[in-house]
């Protein structure tokens, strides 16, 4: 995405459109899958730019708080970054660690009914765990 249009994007989301936003929103939807934040600084400093772990996590976190990001759980203390167009689930293999996007029936935020009295539900994560089907090939 062009620089100017994902500043615009970032703006129109209620955010400054910093230079390390724009950045990350770049790298982690030209990479078009599922990134660790490890993995986005990965990207970060391959892209020639310098930006501390701490501002990239900072970064991750407003970019998923207004929904820009999707941010889902991999497995205990792994989350993972995308741009997705529309709210899924995902898929984890407990072999390989491999994440899969799952269609969400509802398609928007929260898609599930809690009952916790007094709450105020906006999300509703579903991580599927299992085998994937190229593990349970060469099982
Ligand atoms: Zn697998
Ligand atoms: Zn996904």
């Amino acid at each position: 995405m062009r620089t100017a249009d994902t500043a615009e994007m970032i703006r129109g989301a209620g955010l400054r459109a910093t230079r390390p936003r724009v950045l990350i929103y770049n790298l982690l939807q030209a990479a078009g899958g599922h990134l660790t934040a490890d993995e986005v600084a990965g990207l970060v400093s391959e892209s020639g730019q310098e930006l501390a772990r701490a501002s990239i996590y900072n970064v991750l976190d407003d970019l998923a708080r207004v929904d820009l990001v999707m941010r889902a759980d991999r497995g205990p203390g792994t989350a993972i970054y995308e741009v997705a167009a529309t709210w899924h689930h995902h898929f984890v293999c407990r072999e390989c660690g491999r994440v899969t996007d799952v269609p969400c029936a509802v398609g928007s935020k929260p898609c599930l009914d809690a009952d916790v009295p007094g709450a105020v539900i906006d999300e509703a994560q579903i991580i599927f765990r299992g085998i994937c089907a190229s593990c349970a090939d060469s099982a």
